[in-house]
């Protein structure tokens, strides 16, 4: 099931839309599964159970950080991890710096946007992602490289309650892409869409859809 789902998802994708395919909670055994169909994009979101898979499945796959990401865990990460979706705060900007320097690397993020009515995500609000591009001590960071943002929808049926948390994500995006990282084409990642939503993210602009359940079913949490 796992290859017909993923071909089915890659055939909505727009041109310029990637996939990330996230398998947290799932076994290496689906991954490979899914790596075998082609997938070579995968998201996680604990660091112990990512540090596992990574030493047990196929080097050539980039890995996405997706969750919540604690300062003393990076270290485990900043030797492999492709991308961090999830940077919430400037202390976090600043750890993955530091591991990213020891490792050689320069590490790409996105910054987490807070859109969703719930209070309980994690993120910048608008502002805060404007005042932290400002700030001098971001513009000292060497090792990290910010290449767009990440949002959550609202976790909701109300599909205009949707879109408008995508379109508030979007605006930020452009105005950011046009203001502080204007010439830096690097910054072109808009990350949203989950199963639930990632056609309509398409839609409102969505560059990368991370995307779980629709590929690999229900996730038991033990
Ligand atoms: C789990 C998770 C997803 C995938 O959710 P599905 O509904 O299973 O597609 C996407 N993004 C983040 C940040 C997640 O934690």
């Amino acid at each position: 099931m796992i290859k017909e789902n993923l071909e089915k998802i890659v055939s909505t994708l727009q041109s310029g839309v990637r996939l990330v395919a996230v398998s947290k909670f799932h076994p290496a055994e689906m991954i490979q599964e899914a790596y075998d169909a082609g997938q070579r994009v995968f998201g996680e979101s604990h660091v112990q159970e990512l540090t596992v898979k990574y030493e047990a499945l196929p080097k050539d796959i980039e890995w996405h950080f997706i969750g919540h990401l604690q300062t003393n865990k990076v270290k485990y990460i900043a030797p492999f991890i492709s991308l961090i979706h999830s940077v919430d705060t400037l202390k976090l900007l600043r750890e993955i710096d530091k591991q990213a320097a020891k490792c050689g690397r320069i590490i790409d993020v996105l910054l987490q946007l807070h859109v969703a009515a719930e209070e309980t995500k994690f993120g910048f609000s608008p502002n805060e992602v404007q005042e932290l591009v400002e700030a001098d001590e971001y513009a000292n960071l060497t090792h990290v490289r910010v290449v767009g943002v990440m949002a959550m929808a609202t976790n909701t049926d109300d599909e205009e309650r949707v879109v408008a948390d995508f379109e508030c994500a979007r605006r930020v995006f452009e105005s950011l892409k046009a203001g502080h990282f204007a010439g830096k084409p690097e910054f072109n990642v808009l990350s949203m869409g989950m199963s639930g939503d990632y056609i309509l993210a398409q839609q409102h602009g969505s560059t990368l859809v991370r995307v779980g359940s629709a590929i690999f079913g229900e996730r038991h949490y033990n």
